[in-house]
This record gives structure tokens, sequence and C-alpha cells, in this order.
């Protein structure tokens, strides 16, 4: 990894959306992150990829202060998070996460409008709602159902909704769509990819799936104990030269579609 640059402390049209200085989250004798320095340029959707604790999760935290490390900064356009108030910093931020957690008892309007006016207690206006239902790519009338009336794949939508109504820039995204079935999660991931960029977001989404993040990301990372040990682009990723963390990564949907290529010249030709 090239070595990280200083970051200015004011806000600056052409630097990083959000940049990680040195940041450090111990628990006890485990060591969650370690030292991460990164920079994320505005409008990059950077997936971050790597084995089960290896810190993805507690990384992402770190943006939207549900984690405060224990040494180094977060900065969002330049201003530490530890500047702003929290309950707005939240709000200002999309974040998403595996088995969303609709409130059981409110419809998908209600559930939409949690985030962004829990201040105001006030509910989110019709056209809103229909809006970010269009947007999710929901059925208007579902604003009205209760979350046991939808599949999973609808309950992550309106988890999605419900983080863009507060009209962030910045969407985390911890296993948004991890749960779901391979099919359900590919048009997801796809829809959300068009999202982003028509949009025009910065997006960090936590997926276990190296394939997902090939095919969606500008840039990957690669964490492991703590660490991000490969920061590189999908091309570069499938290049190789990245280390053996990615290169372990990637070798499976590789060798996966060197099979079903396989399987497929060994069909007789009609
Ligand atoms: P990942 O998302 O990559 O699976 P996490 O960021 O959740 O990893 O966790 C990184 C490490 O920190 C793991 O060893 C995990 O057990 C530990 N950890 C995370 N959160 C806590 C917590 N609240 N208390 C104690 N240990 C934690
Ligand atoms: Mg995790």
């Amino acid at each position: 990894m090239a070595p990280t640059a200083p970051f200015p402390s004011t806000l600056c049209a052409h630097g990083p959306a959000v940049a990680f200085e040195g940041v450090s989250k111990h628990y006890g004798s485990v060591v969650a992150i370690d030292a991460v320095s990164a920079t994320i340029l505005p409008g990059t959707f950077v997936a971050i990829v790597g084995s089960s604790g290896s810190g993805k999760s507690t990384l992402v935290k770190a943006v939207n202060r549900l984690v405060e490390p224990d040494a180094g900064s977060v900065r969002i356009d330049g201003q530490d998070v530890l500047e702003r108030e929290q309950h707005e910093l939240r709000r200002s931020i999309g974040y998403v996460f595996q088995n969303i957690g609709l409130f059981p008892h409110m419809n998908v309007a209600q559930n939409i409008g949690i985030g962004s006016r829990i201040a105001s207690r006030k509910p989110l206006p019709d056209d809103q709602v229909a809006a970010l239902l269009d947007l999710v790519d929901l059925p208007r009338d579902f604003a009205t159902r209760l979350p046991e009336q939808l599949s999973g794949g609808q309950q992550q939508r309106v988890g999605v909704a419900r983080a863009l109504a507060g009209e962030p820039g910045l969407m985390l995204m911890d296993e948004p769509f991890g749960a779901l079935d391979p099919v359900t999660r590919e048009a997801l991931g796809e829809q959300y990819r068009a999202l982003h960029e028509r949009l025009g977001l910065t997006t960090i989404m936590v997926t276990h799936d190296m394939a997902e993040a090939l095919l969606f990301a500008d840039r990957i990372w690669v964490m492991a104990s703590g660490r991000i040990v490969a920061d590189a682009s999908p091309a570069e990723m499938i290049a190789g030269q990245c280390g053996p963390e990615a290169e372990a990564l990637v070798a499976v949907p590789r060798l996966q579609a060197d099979r079903i290529t396989a399987m497929r010249n060994m069909q007789p030709q009609p």
C-alpha cells in the first residue's frame, strides 16, 4: 500500500470523503482494528472483504460512532467525527446492516421515516415515502404494509429506503444482503450500485462475497487481523499481486467461473 498522505483538517472539495488516520480499537486483548489509515474519494464505492473477525464491522462502525476508537481519527469531508453531535452525525449517514430490524408493529412508511424524523416525531410526508419506495423499486402501496407481510429481500429494500430518507451523502452497508438468496442478492447489489451512481453517493459496503465486491465496487479493501492488507481496484485484484489474502479471496469466484466454463464446454454440441 502507498504511504498515507497527511489529510487536510478543513473541508476540501477534492479531499477524501472519508479518511481513517491510525485508527485502532481493542477489546481486552483482542485487536479489532490495528492502526488503519486509508482514504475514500467522494463518489467511490468501497467494498470491504476479509474473513470473519478481521475487523470489517468495527471499522465501519467507527465512521458513525457506533464504535469509539482507542486511537486515531475518522474524518468525513475533513471534519473529525468526534467534533460532530452524535445523533446529527448518524442521521446524516445511511446505515444498512444484515437483518435490518424493522419495527414489527410499524408499517413500511413509519419504518422508513423513523431515522430521519426521530427528532421531530413527525411522519414522513406521503410523497417522500412514495419517492423512496420508487428508489428501491418497491410498489408504493407497500407503504401501509407491516414488515411481516414482506419477503426478506423486500425488507432489506425498506432498510435501504430508510437509510436514504435522511438524504445521506455517505452510506455504510454491513453485509446488507448477506442473508438473502443469491438471485435476490445479485439483483439488490446491482440495483444498489445504480442508486449509488444516480444519487452520487459515497458507499462503504462490507461483504463476504468477493464476486459481489469485484462486480460492484470501485475499490476493494481486504482486511486481515484488523489491518487493511490490500487496497486495490477490482481489475488489480483479478490481475493478482495484491498479496496472499486477496489472492485467496479472488481464487474462489475464479475457480467457480472456470468450473462452470469447463462444464459448459463438456456439453454435447447440437
Ligand atoms: P468482522 O466484521 O470482520 O467479522 P468485527 O469487526 O465484528 O469483525 O470484529 C473484530 C474482532 O473484534 C473480533 O475478534 C470480534 O470478536 C471482536 N469484537 C467486535 N466487537 C466486539 C465487542 N463489542 N466486544 C468484544 N469484542 C468484540
Ligand atoms: Mg461483521
